[in-house]
């Protein structure tokens, strides 16, 4: 699995590169593998090439994994859906969730957060190209689900999450992430509370050049990383 290591290094070089042109800080950008579809030995391999952080969509299929790899210091993140009677296990067993576009969502995961755990570092998806079949909040939602978080102390809001269409040339690709940089600007200067938000969760694959350029903190890269997926569901 040489290639694993291999495409983790042209990830790295790609967005060193594009913070570079860009003159963003591209230190501070994590690297989140999502690992949906991928078996645990390809996540082993990913680890030795020094990932800590991994993405998961379906919360069985993730359970399933972390107590396989329950001998490696994970990090993981919740990237898919949160069904409500997920939430609980959600909750207990990760330590991001990108996915809060609703209030009911934000209480469900609050409520069941383990008292003796950190806060759960969440981020608003927000709905960025406004797609009907795209989940997410409204931009025009943003703030009030935002100051909404806020209140739950078992929750430590980091910022926002956007999935924009697909799109064809880098420029194309960069116009949603520069509007998902601007919204969170905008939700910074709305109260004392939202100053120290500090996540833009996007790029994927295929785009993750752009993202970067207009300030990602967190890619998440899959296929381009563990090669095509082979769990299907
Ligand atoms: C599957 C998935 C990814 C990774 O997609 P790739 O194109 O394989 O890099 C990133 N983010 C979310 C939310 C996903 O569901």
């Amino acid at each position: 699995m040489d290639y694993i290591a291999k495409n983790i290094s042209q990830i790295t070089a790609l967005v060193e590169k594009s913070s570079k042109d860009s003159h963003q800080n591209g230190d501070t950008i994590k690297l989140l593998a999502v690992s949906k579809g991928q078996n645990v030995d390809k996540i082993r391999a990913a680890w030795r090439a020094g990932v800590r952080c991994f993405g998961e969509n379906y919360l069985q299929e993730a359970l399933k994994k972390m107590v396989e790899l329950a001998d490696l210091e994970i990090e993981w993140h919740f990237i898919g859906a949160v069904q409500g009677n997920k939430a609980g296990a959600i909750a207990e067993h990760f330590s991001w969730v990108h996915t809060i576009d609703r209030a009911r969502v934000a209480d469900l995961l609050a409520k069941h957060r383990p008292r003796q755990l950190p806060p759960l570092n969440v981020c608003i998806q927000v709905n960025i190209d406004a797609e009907a079949s795209k989940a997410g909040a409204t931009t025009g939602e943003v703030v009030a689900l935002a100051r909404h978080i806020t209140g739950l102390p078992a929750l430590c809001l980091r910022g926002l999450t956007v999935i924009p269409k697909p799109r064809a040339g880098l420029e194309e690709q960069r116009e949603p992430f520069r509007r998902a940089r601007q919204l969170l600007e905008q939700l910074r200067k709305c109260s004392p509370e939202l100053r120290s938000l500090d996540t833009l969760s996007m790029g994927m694959s295929n785009d993750v050049a752009a993202a970067v350029m207009e300030g990602a903190t967190i890619i998440r890269v899959g296929t381009a990383l563990f090669g095509p997926r082979e769990i299907r569901r």
